[in-house]
């Protein structure tokens, strides 16, 4: 899809949450904004918003909304006084439905782009030089060549290959096609217990899978505080997911219909045989092709785009943002921040990321957020502090609407009282981290939490009742 200008303010490589924010923005601001992205559908039509909407996100949130109607209707409704038969599940229907939604929030995007006179070329973006890009269209036509002063480079990432299990999309899947499955696996094994080895093994359990996590770490979910990572691991485990830790996966291959997996842990070698194995080892840096030799872009030996504090690259007027870098953790909310950050900085607006208060958020059921310190990397600092827990149990709110499961968790500093980090496991934890990292920005203190009303009944007072619990003054915990 060529368009006639070829020379703009600024050209963005990529249309994920880093690189169509960065358009978005770099238009409002009054700049010549053209965004390339070569993602296609199914269908073979443009689809913009990356991994986040196509293949990530949106599609892991719209399934889990579906698995979790679906676990509700077999298992949850008896205590209600409901009760109800012939529960069937259309798979391809619900896949369908996830892939609307994807539809429609790219729609959404394209929409605004051409409200805001953003040119939009499907095709295969690269930097040939410090002001000029080449567009390999995806309909086969002839490439063409843009130039702007200012490139934003916005790939984002993929998903990283375990050589001993080989992806054939059949068998042994990856994280994308473990979105678009059409039937549901009796035996499942993922391997890896990050965040999208968990996102997925929910989703798939409540359809019904048996489902087994190898992971080859010793502790589970080490980046999260580690009294969260204990009640998480609890939870999981109660809701049926095989988690088995220290496991490292030495092979996998199709044989007879299944999926021969062989794995080592403490005690040894073992041999499980599953209907289907998802890989979900972490992702890499797309940045294999992004640059011509001749445009002397730095990369480390990992792929990621060395850039300084303004995610400027090695290449004056090049900049790089979202996955492509290792400026903050791979997560779509710091891609759009610096998509901000960076079409300011072009117009000569200087507002800097605070990167220390980044809310992170594990999308299983019962979710995962958090912002700020964890307990053990202040004791690895030697840093004194106190804390304040409360449990989802002891809610109101959370117990009329059955969920209970879960803890607040407050840490504040020892003299000042200042908040150093909020971890949560519960219902809406992704919602109630907001209040986290707000009062976070605004230098809260434990006190000032404290002393700040929240509606009653509910959930969010699990945070205000954790704050007292700093002084020991919880109003609802016997
Ligand atoms: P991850 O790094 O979180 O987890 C991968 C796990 O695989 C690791 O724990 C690793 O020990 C394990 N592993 C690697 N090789 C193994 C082997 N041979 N056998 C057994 N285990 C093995 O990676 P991910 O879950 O793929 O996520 C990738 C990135 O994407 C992360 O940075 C994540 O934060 C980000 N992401 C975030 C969200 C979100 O914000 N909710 C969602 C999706 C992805």
């Amino acid at each position: 899809m060529s368009k006639p200008e070829s020379t703009y303010d600024v050209i963005v490589v990529g249309a994920g949450p880093a690189g169509y924010v960065a358009a978005i923005r770099a238009a409002q601001l009054g700049l010549k904004t053209a965004c390339v992205d070569h993602w296609t559908n199914i269908n073979g039509d443009p689809s913009l918003g990356g991994t986040y909407i196509n293949a990530g996100c949106v599609s892991s949130m719209a399934l889990l909304e579906s698995a979790k109607i679906y676990d509700l209707m077999r298992h949850g409704l008896a205590d209600h006084g409901i009760s109800v038969e012939n529960i069937k599940l259309d798979l391809p229907k619900m896949i369908d439905r996830k892939n609307e939604k994807i539809a429609r929030l790219s729609r959404q995007i394209l929409n605004v782009f051409a409200e805001k006179k953003i040119n939009y070329y499907h095709g295969q973006g690269k930097l040939l030089n410090a002001d000029q890009v080449s567009v390999t269209p995806a309909d086969g036509a002839k490439p063409i060549k843009l130039n702007a002063p200012n490139i934003i480079l916005a790939t984002g990432s993929t998903s990283i290959d375990l050589p001993c299990a080989p992806i054939d999309n059949e068998f042994i899947v990856d994280t994308t096609y473990a979105l678009n499955m059409t039937s549901i696996p009796k035996r499942l094994g993922i391997i890896g217990s990050g965040v999208i080895g968990l996102e997925l093994a929910g989703i798939w359990n409540r359809l019904g899978s048996e489902v087994i996590l190898l992971e080859a770490q010793e502790s589970f979910l080490p980046i999260v505080d580690h009294q969260i990572a204990a009640e998480a691991y609890k939870i999981y485990s109660e809701q049926g997911l095989d988690l088995r830790l220290g496991a490292r996966v030495t092979s996998a291959k199709k044989t007879n219909n299944k999926v021969v997996v062989d794995y080592q842990n403490p005690e040894g070698s073992h041999t499980l045989r599953l209907d289907k194995l998802i890989v979900a080892t972490g992702r890499k840096p797309n940045s294999e092709n992004i640059a011509a030799p001749e445009a002397e872009l730095l990369l480390d030996e990992n792929g990621y785009i060395h850039v300084d504090e303004n995610c400027c690259t090695t290449v004056p007027g090049v900049y790089a943002i979202g996955d492509l870098t290792l400026l903050g953790p791979m997560l779509a909310h710091k891609g759009l921040e610096e998509g901000v950050f960076v079409a300011e900085h072009i117009a000569n607006r200087h507002n800097p990321i605070n990167y220390n208060i980044m809310p992170s958020v594990i999308y299983t059921d019962p979710e995962i957020a958090w912002v700020g310190q964890t307990e053990q990397a202040l004791q690895a600092i030697g840093q004194k502090y106190r804390t304040g827990t409360f449990t989802l149990k002891s809610n109101g709110r959370a117990e009329s609407i059955d969920k209970t499961e879960g803890l607040v968790k407050i840490i504040t500093h020892a003299e000042t009282d200042l908040i150093l980090g909020i971890h949560i496991i519960g219902a809406n934890a992704s919602e109630l981290i907001a209040e986290a990292v707000l009062a976070m920005e605004f230098s809260a203190s434990g006190e000032d939490l404290a002393r700040t009303i929240h509606a009653h009944p509910t959930i969010s007072e699990v945070l205000h009742e954790a704050a007292l619990a700093i002084e020991n003054r919880s109003l609802h915990l016997p």
